[in-house]
């Protein structure tokens, strides 16, 4: 056993530090924190008042409002599980010249700036986020999860496939890949079956890759997530892929087709597309980033607010919460509640379920993040206000607490 701990070691960085806590549990037991709340949304639509959250380490042991003595009194504000941001890209940055710099960057500043990043969505109240386009992210998570960068939860895809039509690969060469990425680390597969909206949405693999990509990826226990428009999000559906990113352009027989199929979806309200605009100078003249671009964004966006008002009406279609976080947005993310909720006419805690236990379910973490209940991490949050009445209290979350740590505590300035 020992040598063979020895070997481990040898491969994993921060083994010394991962076998701390395990040196400490035997000495000591967890410490043990007690927050009182008024109102406490449990992440599955319910809502308890007057009660006491008990963490131990890093998990909630009980719900118990005689507990005490309190450490937190977050009493008058709207206490609910950390939120879960299923589309980002958590290395995206402006560079030195103040122009969009993509992703995946792994230059000194790049890193910094990155890190600055995953700090910024943490302190905003999202304490997982699926970073799903780039390899960099990869060290980005392992240090948070290490503990030596505060950050959220990250799950990465490591690199993405990207359709090029035939020239993609068969569908040998696509299991080849998608293997690969299992093997880079990869904790959920990305897809691109379409062309970007801005260049028309069009698609960019056949059914037979698809189901090529989808299908290896269910064999690894990985799941997939499909950058999809139009029909591609019926093939990726058909094919049996996890979830539909953005959906713009689906039909309505397409969305019924998925809540048949359980194939949850990720649309985008506003944030992703109101971050392009306003960040328009930085953004223009850059890959992918041309005037005629950005004169389609409008017309993408009220699409997007379209294809939201209609997803939310076909029964059992389960919905998540993603923003696509680009440069800009980051620590932002919670702007696109307010636009579902707006714009989208999603009801309040409707779009809270869909950031907590949905999106864990989506992510199949559902017994352990998303919800406030004895068994899951302590990933708790507070906001200054009742989203309920008013959804712009998602701007001011002042308690954040991950896996038992606090990050955050402005409660009682
Ligand atoms: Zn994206």
């Amino acid at each position: 056993m020992k040598s063979a701990k020895l070997i481990v070691c040898g491969f994993v960085l921060l083994c010394a530090s991962a076998l701390l806590p395990t040196a400490r549990a035997q000495n000591s037991s967890p410490r043990r924190i007690v927050i009182a709340a008024s109102v406490v949304f449990d992440g599955k639509g319910h809502v308890m008042r007057n009660t006491r959250i008990v963490v131990e380490g890093s998990k909630i042991v009980a719900i118990d409002p005689k507990a005490g003595p309190v450490d937190y009194d977050l009493r008058g504000l709207t206490v609910l599980p950390g939120w879960i941001d299923a589309h980002v890209h958590i290395t995206w940055i402006f560079g030195k010249d103040g122009k969009n710099a993509g992703q995946g960057g792994i230059s000194p500043e790049a890193t910094y700036a990155a890190a600055a990043n995953a700090y910024a969505t943490l302190l905003a109240g999202f304490t997982t986020a699926q970073s799903i386009g780039s390899s960099a992210d990869i060290i980005l998570r392992d240090a948070i999860a290490g503990r030596t960068l505060p950050g959220p939860r990250i799950l990465t895809s490591a690199d993405p496939l990207v359709g090029r039509g035939p020239q993609t690969g068969t569908p040998d060469e696509i299991r080849a890949y998608i293997r690969k990425q299992k093997e880079a680390g990869a904790d959920v597969i990305k897809i691109f079956a379409s062309q970007s909206i801005r260049q028309g949405g069009a698609m960019t693999l056949s059914a037979e890759q698809l189901n090529a990509a989808c299908d290896e990826a269910r064999k690894l226990g990985l799941r997939t997530v499909v950058h999809a428009y139009k029909d591609a999000v019926r093939v990726a559906t058909l094919a049996g892929c996890t979830q539909i990113e953005h959906g713009t352009l689906a039909t309505d027989d397409d969305l019924k087709l998925m809540a048949e199929k359980g194939t949850y979806l990720d649309p985008q309200a506003g944030l992703v597309i109101e971050n392009y605009l306003l960040n328009k100078n930085k953004y223009l003249g850059t890959p992918g980033y041309t005037e005629e671009g950005f004169a389609a964004m409008q017309k993408v966006l009220s699409l997007n607010h379209e294809l939201v008002q209609r997803a939310s009406q076909i029964r059992g279609l389960k919905i998540v919460f993603g923003t696509d976080a680009v440069a800009g947005s980051h620590g932002h993310n919670a702007e696109e509640f307010i636009d579902r909720v707006r714009d989208g006419k999603v009801d309040p805690m409707t779009a809270m379920v869909s950031a907590n236990s949905l999106g864990a379910e989506a992510m199949g973490l559902q017994n352990q993040i998303g919800t406030i209940a004895p068994g899951f991490q302590a990933d708790i949050i507070a906001l200054a206000g009742d989203p309920l009445k008013d959804i712009t209290a998602v701007r001011r979350v002042v308690f954040v607490m991950k896996g038992g740590v606090v990050y955050k505590n402005v409660s009682r300035r």
